[in-house]
This record gives C-alpha cells, sequence and structure tokens, in this order.
C-alpha cells in the first residue's frame, strides 16, 4: 500500500485509552472527508448482485471498547458481510474445539496467493494453512458447533449477531447470486474432502459458507463485532460474553498476518492493526483494549480490498494512536 495519503497525518502513539469522543469524532469525520474524493479501484463483479451498488458509497464507524459509538457517512447502509464472516467464524470454531485442534487442520499462516486459489492447497498437500481465505474459511465452517447443517447455520447466526449486538439476517438476493456462481467453492470443498481435511457433506459445508458470507451488515455493525474482539470477548453494547479473552487473542494474531489476503504483509507495515476485509467492500480493524475501527465503500484493489476503507482506517490508526508496533520512549511521551 502506498503510505502517501498519510503523509500529513501525525504519527501519535498511545499505549492507553483512546482520545477523549470528541477528538475521535473530529478524527473520523477528518477521514471521511479526506477520502470521499478517492475514486481508484473497481466493484467486484464476479458476484453478479455485487456489481449492482453505487460505487460511491462511504462509511465509517468507530466503537470504543466503553460503548462509545461515531458513525459518519454510509455507516448504516447494508451490504453484505462476505469474508469478513471468516474472523468471526474463526473465533467460534476455536472457542469450540480450542486453539491447538483449528490450528492442526486449518492453520494460521499466510497463503501469499489469492483468496479463491486452489493452487494454495494442491501445493500444501491439502493442508489450507490460512483461515482467512476460502479454503480455510470453508474447513473452519464444518468446525462451528452443531451436528446437522441447520444446527450449523443456526450456531453462524446466532453467533455472529452476538458479535453484532443484534439479529443479523440473509441477504437472500446475494445469496441466491453467489450460490448460482460458487463452482469454485464447490470445487474446493471436494478438493478438501479428497485430502481428508473435510469429512461432511462439501456441498452442505460450501452452502453454509455461502450463507455465512451473506449475512447483512453496515460499518456501525463491523464496529461493534470487532470492538467485541477488542473487549475481551464482551460486546461492549449489549454487555454479553460472546467469546472467551484467549479466542479474542488468537484470532487476532492470525488475522494481522492473513486478513487482507496476499496485501495482509504490507498492511500491518503500513497500518499496524489486525484487520479483515471483504469484496462487498467492507474492513475492520481492531485495536485490542481500545476499540474497532470500520469502513465501506465498494471499489476495491486487485487483491479484493476496499480503497476507501483501507484509506480511511490507515488514517484513523495513525491518528488515533493505533499502531500496535509504535511506541516512543517514556521520557519523550510524559515531555
Ligand atoms: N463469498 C466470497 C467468496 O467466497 C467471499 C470472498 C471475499 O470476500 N474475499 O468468494
Amino acid at each position: 500500500m502506498d503510505p502517501t495519503p498519510f503523509q500529513n497525518v501525525p504519527q501519535t502513539v498511545s499505549t492507553g485509552a483512546l482520545p477523549g469522543w470528541q477528538r475521535v469524532d473530529d478524527l473520523v469525520h477528518e477521514a471521511h472527508d479526506r477520502y470521499s474524493v478517492e475514486n481508484a479501484g473497481t466493484v467486484a463483479d464476479y458476484i453478479p448482485v455485487l456489481a449492482e451498488v453505487d460505487p460511491d458509497l462511504f462509511g465509517i464507524a468507530v466503537i470504543d471498547v466503553a460503548g462509545g459509538v461515531h458513525d459518519v457517512g454510509d455507516a448504516l447502509h447494508a451490504f453484505s458481510i462476505q469474508s469478513i464472516s471468516k474472523m468471526f467464524i474463526y473465533a467460534l470454531a476455536i472457542q469450540e474445539h480450542g486453539h491447538a485442534h483449528v490450528r492442526d487442520i486449518v492453520g494460521v499462516n499466510n497463503t501469499g496467493l489469492p483468496f479463491n486459489s486452489l493452487m494454495a492447497l494442491e501445493l500444501n498437500g491439502g493442508h489450507p494453512m490460512n483461515p482467512m481465505v476460502n479454503a480455510g474459511a470453508i474447513a473452519t465452517t464444518a468446525l462451528v458447533p452443531g451436528t446437522t447443517a441447520s444446527e450449523k447455520w443456526d450456531s453462524i447466526r446466532e453467533g455472529l449477531s452476538a458479535f453484532a449486538g443484534r439479529q443479523l439476517d440473509l441477504d437472500d438476493e446475494v445469496y441466491r447470486s453467489e450460490s448460482d456462481t460458487n463452482d469454485r467453492n464447490r470445487a474446493m470443498g471436494r478438493l478438501l474432502v479428497s485430502y481428508g481435511r473435510l469429512h461432511d457433506d462439501p456441498d452442505d459445508v460450501v452452502d453454509i459458507y455461502t450463507r455465512q458470507c451473506a449475512l447483512s451488515v453496515t460499518a456501525h455493525d463491523l464496529a461493534v463485532m470487532g470492538a467485541t474482539l477488542a473487549d475481551g470477548g464482551v460486546n461492549p453494547v449489549t454487555g454479553e460474553r460472546v467469546v472467551s479473552a484467549d479466542v479474542c487473542r488468537d484470532t487476532l494474531a492470525v488475522v494481522a498476518s492473513t486478513g487482507l489476503y496476499e496485501r495482509s504483509g504490507e498492511w500491518l507495515f503500513e497500518i499496524g492493526l489486525p484487520a479483515k476485509s471483504g469484496v462487498a467492500g467492507g474492513i475492520v480493524a481492531v485495536s485490542p483494549g481500545k476499540g474497532a475501527a470500520a469502513a465501506f465503500s465498494p471499489r476495491l484493489d486487485n487483491a479484493g480490498n476496499s480503497v476507501r476503507a483501507q484509506l480511511a482506517i490507515g488514517h484513523l490508526s495513525r491518528s488515533l494512536g493505533l499502531n500496535l508496533f509504535a511506541s516512543v520512549p517514556t521520557d519523550e511521551e510524559s515531555a
């Protein structure tokens, strides 16, 4: 990612809470104003219905761990969660089976290849390696609680709704559009079976995966979901414990190196936060102990990450002092 968009944004370093509410709100508005003129990228069209979206939509939401809310622009516009679901499904799977079991079955490394790569599976003897791209996510979906396909779908919908603090609904149009065109993901399901990595019916698992990707969310919802991972697994808006603090730590560690597909290294280098993107244009970034920033805008770079959402979150990471790797000597900080 090109660092020049942040050239005039001061690099703030913070190890405590977010700045006060008004300062955060000003910075969220500033990021929205600044990047709403950016028109690079193209809208995803391999899922036909996604191509019909208004490409100029742009929303940003920040939720802190005390439940403070900042919604700007199209923060309440609904879109499909797509790959961002992978982060929360992974959390539900490790909550159910434990960190080591899921690491052995699915892995925790970046494949370095596009999210829909079949070659990544072939190169690794059928081991998906990365739960944040399609093959690994399909294997992870099979691990959520439930013995039948319908029980698994219920636990996914209820689990993601608990993260969001409200009942999430399926976008039927997106689900049907992707179901009609997802031969590649079905092939991946069968390849996983052939390598002994998937033991359920692959068409059922891919169907649940397609549904999970079609859950309808807003940038505001994504920020609440991310803030739950930032708050040791307790939803800061509803007060409900959704997953354990250990699950949050493990999920964020995996997402830090995998969340933006083959651009994950560049993202971590420039922005310094675990974040997950999806092809409908959403990105959510999590700042452990502080909160989460989410943004939505449909134009994507060629890895499938929203251009404006990357810029908006990058701006907030710098200006709010969220980069996990940034520090200054303590005598300079107090001076
Ligand atoms: N449902 C999409 C797919 O399987 C999700 C991909 C994404 O958001 N990168 O292709």
